[in-house]
Formats: C-alpha cells, structure tokens, sequence
C-alpha cells in the first residue's frame, strides 16, 4: 500500500503556505489547509440548528434542481431535509462548540509516568476541498502526568473533531492540542491513517493509497518513545 506521510510537527514550524494568491484552478487537488483552527465566520453560532437546517434543505433543493433532478419523485423529495439534518445533527455536528465531549480527569497516580495509548479508533469525516469522506482510524498516546482520562473521552475527542469538514492535517493537529489541554501535558501523541474519497473514488482514482499524518509533543519526539509508541499501534514504521 501506498502511503504519503505528513509529520505535522515541521509542517507548523515555519510553513505559512502563501496559497491567498493562488486561484481554484492552481490549488486543484492538493489538500493545503491555512491553519489549526477551523475557518469560522463571527457569529457561527448566532443562529439556531433548526434555522440552520432550514437554510440548507432550501439551498440544497436548488442544488438538486440545478442537477435536473425531479423533487416531486417520492425517492428524490425528501432529500434535501434529510441531508440538511445529517450535516447539522450528524456529520457536521462537530462545528459547534456546543456539542464538544466534556472531559474528566482522574488523579492516577499508579501511571504517573507511563505511556497510555489508545489505537485503531475509528472515525469518518468529511475533506472540506470536496465534501465526500475521509475515513480511517486514529491512534493517540500520552504520558500521564499524573491525570487519566476516561478511555471513551478519547474516542470522544476524535469524533468531535472529526465531524467537521476537514482536512487530514487539520484534525491531526486539532485532536493533539485537545489532548494537550485537557491531559495538561505536552506529551501526546496522534497519528491517523485514513482515506480519501476524494482521491479514491474521483480525480486520481487511486484506491490503494492512504495518507499518514502524526504529530508528536515532548517526549514523543524522542526516538525510544516513539518507537515504544508506534510498537504499539504495529504500523510499519518504515513509512512512518
Ligand atoms: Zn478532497
């Protein structure tokens, strides 16, 4: 299998990606991102869900149309409230703050010091360039200091970030800083490994590949704690 490999930790040193001036056209297909936080506009969250799902179900009506599609068919007419509904209560839910997990930290002192991870979790998102699925599983770790977290809060965490639309780089990022905040500890680590409809099923067509992201915070970015972490997660650490 073919897999590109992001290391998140050099592309935020530095990298300010000038792509303001490039057009639609010239991005094409690369998947660049502009920065940790989601793009939001002020007052994203001014307007209620049901407003919300309103406007998306008239919005999307005329998409559907402009397609040439026949809403009055008894298959096609209720589309445009049920994708209307998925984006706000489902696929998408993750935008409002509103909806983030609520963590609890537990003093545990027995793992003070020890390497927790938690691997093969699944989860499904959306690539914000095309709006179809990414798809894969996301492995974290930490080091405690001194403080747990449920196990479930961390598949928790990665479903929160990734029902947003998203780029790979993006969700790594935003999944890492939530552990770093609510562990207290810079010592975490996340690596995805996902698909892309977008380049499987459109564009490249290419089924096989998938693309690794990782970010790596304090100690992980020595090479015995990261080898230790990625011997956990049994990938092939020749790609990684
Ligand atoms: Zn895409």
């Amino acid at each position: 299998m073919k897999t590109d490999t992001i290391h998140m930790n050099s592309l935020l040193k530095g990298n300010n990606i000038a792509f303001k001036s490039l057009s639609t056209e010239e991005i094409g297909d690369d998947h660049l991102f502009t920065g940790v936080n989601t793009p939001l506009i002020p007052g994203a969250f001014d307007i209620t869900d049901e407003h919300k799902m309103e406007q998306i179900e008239h919005h999307f009506k005329a998409i559907m149309k402009t397609l040439g599609l026949d809403l009055n068919d008894d298959s096609l007419k209720g589309t445009p409230q049920r994708v209307a509904k998925m984006y706000v209560k489902e696929i998408f839910s993750g935008l409002n703050p509103a909806n983030k997990p609520k963590v609890a930290l537990f003093e545990n002192t027995y793992r003070y010091g020890q390497m927790l991870v938690e691997k093969n979790i699944s989860f499904y998102s959306n690539c914000e360039h095309h709006f179809v699925p990414i798809f894969g599983k996301a492995h974290v770790g930490y080091i405690s200091s001194g403080k747990v977290i449920g196990l479930s809060k961390l598949n928790r965490i990665v479903d929160y970030y990734a029902r947003r639309p998203q780029v790979q780089e993006r969700l790594t990022m935003q999944i890492a800083r939530e552990l770093e905040d609510a562990l207290e500890t810079k010592n975490v680590a996340v690596l995805i490994d996902a698909k892309h409809l977008c380049v499987a099923s459109r564009g490249v067509k290419d089924n096989s590949s998938s693309t690794v992201s990782s970010y790596y915070g304090g100690k992980f970015n020595t090479d015995e704690v990261r080898m230790e972490f990625l011997k956990y997660i049994q990938l092939n650490t020749q790609n990684i």
